[in-house]
């Protein structure tokens, strides 16, 4: 069964408990659904959804546990109000908060501390994949994980697919995903991400290798999310 994660991103105020609870209604046994909403909704969520096979997870977090960093939210907070996973290493936070190979395995090493599991973002720009570099881009960034391939889920976002409408061929989905097995090994999940919707989820995860998606804009309404999950 597909792993299928939603990341709403800075989307959502109050009222988009109804919309996680409508995924919750509709989502089938055994499904495994993930909701990523602001940390401002998290807490109220996981009791919102408490008792649903819908489980929750942050966007992003602090290196440190607590202390003197406005603004901020740490893994344990996400823990503490009822995550499991918590994104790492999105595109938006590598090129927002200039995060960089030292910052994230902080974060990647809190995340795990606070008992949750990583979902460790790649993916390459536009001017990587024209110059056919996309698969050693996207292994260098994957070093970062190598030694704790069993305790991560890493997701393949190529930058140019993300909010575009534009997905790769899945000849080019199988090839990166293959060269992510090569180096990672059998155990970790491998999902994709960039504008998945309804409409082509099915054909991207029936691609080798692909044990999920990571969705953002279609995972803002429950009707989308769980056409999605219905396609896996
Ligand atoms: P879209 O599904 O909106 O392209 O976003 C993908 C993404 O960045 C999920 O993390």
């Amino acid at each position: 069964m597909a792993l299928i994660i939603g990341n709403w991103k800075m989307n959502g105020l109050k009222a988009g408990l109804a919309e996680a609870k409508k995924v919750a209604e509709g989502a089938k046994p055994g499904d495994q659904l993930v909701i990523c909403p602001p940390a401002t909704l998290i807490m109220a969520m996981s009791e919102a959804l408490a008792g649903s096979n819908v489980l929750l997870g942050g966007q992003d977090c602090h290196a440190k546990e607590s202390g003197a960093h406005t603004g901020r939210v740490s893994a344990e907070m996400i823990a503490d109000a009822g995550a499991t996973y918590c994104i790492v290493g999105h595109s938006e936070c590598r090129d927002e908060l200039r995060d960089d190979d030292d910052v994230l395995a902080g974060k990647v090493e809190a995340i795990l501390r606070a008992g949750l599991v990583p979902v460790f973002c790649v993916g390459e720009s536009l001017e990587t994949r024209e110059a056919a570099k996309a698969e050693s881009f996207v292994k260098g960034q994957l070093e970062l994980v190598h030694g704790i391939a069993d305790r991560v889920i890493v997701a393949y976002e190529p930058i140019w697919a993300i909010g575009t409408g534009k997905v790769p061929s899945t000849d080019d989905i199988a090839a990166m995903h293959q060269s992510m097995r090569d180096y990672l090994g059998e155990k970790t999940p491998l999902l994709y991400g960039g504008s998945v919707k309804p409409s082509n989820a099915a054909e991207i995860l029936s691609v080798p290798h692909v044990g999920g998606a990571l969705v953002g804009g279609a995972s803002l309404k429950a009707e989308d999310f769980l056409g999605i999950a219905r396609a896996a």
